[in-house]
């Protein structure tokens, strides 16, 4: 790590924390996770030390690459280069359980299975947007959810930030399913209007 990149770090270990972040930050460009030169991570929590070398497996995205949209907050997300702590953060925070506004980090391997199948679903021209139903979720919603959904597993993989569920537009739930299960090294699951993807066992189930 070179000094500019340390003096970075630092800045960003000692930013000041702000009521509510949420409506500061433009996911697009970043706009608003800066303010007076200062980079603010209020809505960060800090990534553990071994994602720096994960991160950096995550495939570099060219422009044009599908936009994420989150299904719930609209809110959107496009990643040109997903291999820095910066992009990944920016990643947790799209990903972060919005009922709570709580974030967690996601993990490595799933951020870079996910965007596999970004990339793989941009290939076969697929549309532009990716629909992101859920992300990490703390377990007071997960059981919320529970309660409404026999689908939703008690020890879901989303409480740990192991979990995405997503569609893509202009391809069906099956190939999303089939798609996912050929860049996933872990579990998928293909329900009617979204498919899950996890870091758990290699396994795979429709619904
Ligand atoms: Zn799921």
């Amino acid at each position: 790590m070179n000094v500019s990149r340390r003096k970075f770090c630092l800045l960003l270990s000692i930013a000041p924390i702000s009521a509510n972040a949420s409506s500061l930050v433009n996911l697009e460009d970043g706009s608003g996770l800066f303010s007076n030169g200062v980079p603010s991570t209020n809505h960060l929590r800090s990534v553990p030390k071994e994602d720096t070398n994960s991160v950096s497996r995550i495939p570099y995205m060219r422009k044009g690459l599908p936009r994420l949209i989150h299904a719930h907050t609209q809110e959107t997300l496009e990643l040109n280069r997903p291999n820095t702590i910066f992009e990944k953060r920016r990643l947790d925070y799209f990903l972060r359980d919005w009922r709570e506004n709580e974030v967690q980090p996601i993990h490595n391997k799933l951020a870079a299975e996910f965007f596999e199948v970004c990339l793989r679903a941009d290939q076969l021209g697929a549309g532009k947007k990716i629909w992101v139903h859920s992300g990490y979720r703390t377990k007071a919603t997960n059981e919320s959810l529970r309660l409404k959904n026999s689908n939703v597993a008690t020890n879901s993989f989303h409480i740990r930030g192991k979990a995405i569920d997503f569609s893509i537009e202009g391809l069906s739930s099956n190939q999303v399913f089939e798609l996912a299960r050929s860049c996933s090294s872990g579990g998928v699951g293909g329900y009617s209007s979204f498919v899950h993807m996890d870091t758990g066992p290699r396994r795979s189930w429709t619904v």
